[in-house]
């Protein structure tokens, strides 16, 4: 197939996949008929780009990444609004985040606004995979991985960059669904002069034994409080936290422990423009139990961009369950979910210029 795009391979399927159904989507079970890949070596640096049928690689089992994890990936999404058009949600910060994480992991450093171009050209050859309805979305996974075949520590010569797509559902079943977080005492995800601010693999393996435990007890997820003093509120699962104490909107700082959500970042800026008393600080789990014992922890929330917005209906700590907001949804996570939910959809103009439309 023609592109414009300079020095991209397009290699088409022939024989393409069945497009799931509403009902058989799920969160990321299915992937779509093409993947973007490129390659990176010292002496070409990132080259090679090309679209082609989405399959099974051959790698071998010496691969470093299989051993040291020295991959990172980012994960948003692409979305098929009431006027028949394909948005995007502040996508090239997504990307610039992407090569961040890739700095945090000695990975070198990619050109944003040809992987954008690259993207784009990925998405209009799987146009019909975008799901149009209501709650839907394209998930974008971009992947890095290392590419030598080493036993011995060391940062890999070769990598590979992958673009898969996979259609998913809402997040939730239907609308919005509390749900319980156990405040985890014990186990750690990051530390401070860790990986914490960037996604790669390390921080997700470093979760799963605490959040494992959690789920056999009955939570959704784990709040993970700092590592040094259990003290500080950190985030919660693959997302950042807020909570609102009277009328103010409280989110944990980036100090390089928590990782830089964009969905984050987006209700900060919104928050401001409403005149919500917004602050990025500190706030320890003892703050936050005697805000509910005074009555003042008016909503906890999750903010990321799978779910866009959690409500928290119930925070377990030290034993006791505090439920909160008498396990409804709140008045601003509801606010802040349909606010940002109806620029996706193009149901309403964005004021920031977050949104970018996919010209056909
Ligand atoms: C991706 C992620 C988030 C949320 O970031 P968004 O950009 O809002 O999707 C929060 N915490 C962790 C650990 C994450 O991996």
């Amino acid at each position: 197939m023609e592109t414009n795009i300079k020095n991209l391979t397009v290699i088409q399927t022939n024989s393409p996949k069945k497009i799931p159904s509403l009902n058989e989507l799920g969160f990321g079970k299915h992937f779509t008929d093409h993947i973007f890949t490129m390659d990176y070596d010292p002496e070409h640096g990132w080259h090679n780009p090309s679209i082609q049928p989405y399959d099974a690689l051959p790698i071998e089992p010496g691969n470093i990444t299989f051993h040291y994890g020295q991959t990172v990936f980012d994960g948003f999404k692409c979305y098929y609004g009431v006027d028949n058009k394909i948005r995007f949600f502040r996508v090239k910060d997504y990307l610039k985040r992407f090569n961040n994480s890739a700095y945090g992991m000695c990975i070198p450093q990619f050109n944003e606004e040809e992987l954008l171009s690259y993207l784009i050209e990925l998405i209009k050859i799987d146009k019909g995979w975008v799901p149009k309805y209501d709650g839907t979305s394209l998930y974008i996974r971009p992947l890095i991985i290392a590419m030598d075949n080493a036993l011995g520590v060391r940062s890999s010569y070769t990598f590979k960059m992958f673009i898969m797509l996979s259609p998913v559902a809402s997040y939730y079943a239907e609308g919005f669904n509390p749900v319980k977080i156990l405040v985890e005492e014990t186990y750690s995800r990051t530390a401070p002069g860790g990986l914490g601010s960037c996604k790669t693999a390390a921080n997700y393996a470093a979760s799963l034994f605490g959040a494992e435990l959690a789920k056999k007890k009955g939570f959704t997820q784990v709040l993970w409080l700092d590592a040094c003093m259990k003290k500080y509120v950190e985030e919660v699962g693959t997302m950042n936290i807020f909570f609102r104490i009277d009328d103010d909107l409280i989110t944990p700082p980036l100090e390089g422990t928590i990782l830089p959500g964009i969905t984050r970042d987006s209700i900060i800026k919104i928050a401001k423009t409403k005149k919500i008393n917004v602050c990025e600080r500190k706030i320890s789990i003892d703050e936050v139990i005697q805000a509910h014992k005074d009555g003042r922890l008016k909503e906890v929330f999750g903010s990321g961009t799978a779910a866009v917005i959690s409500p928290v209906g119930l925070l377990s700590y030290k034993g006791n369950d505090y439920v909160i907001n008498d396990f409804k949804v709140g008045e601003w996570s509801q606010y802040f979910y349909d606010f940002i939910t109806s620029w996706y959809y193009g149901k309403a103009e964005d004021p920031f210029g977050w949104i970018t439309i996919l010209e056909d």
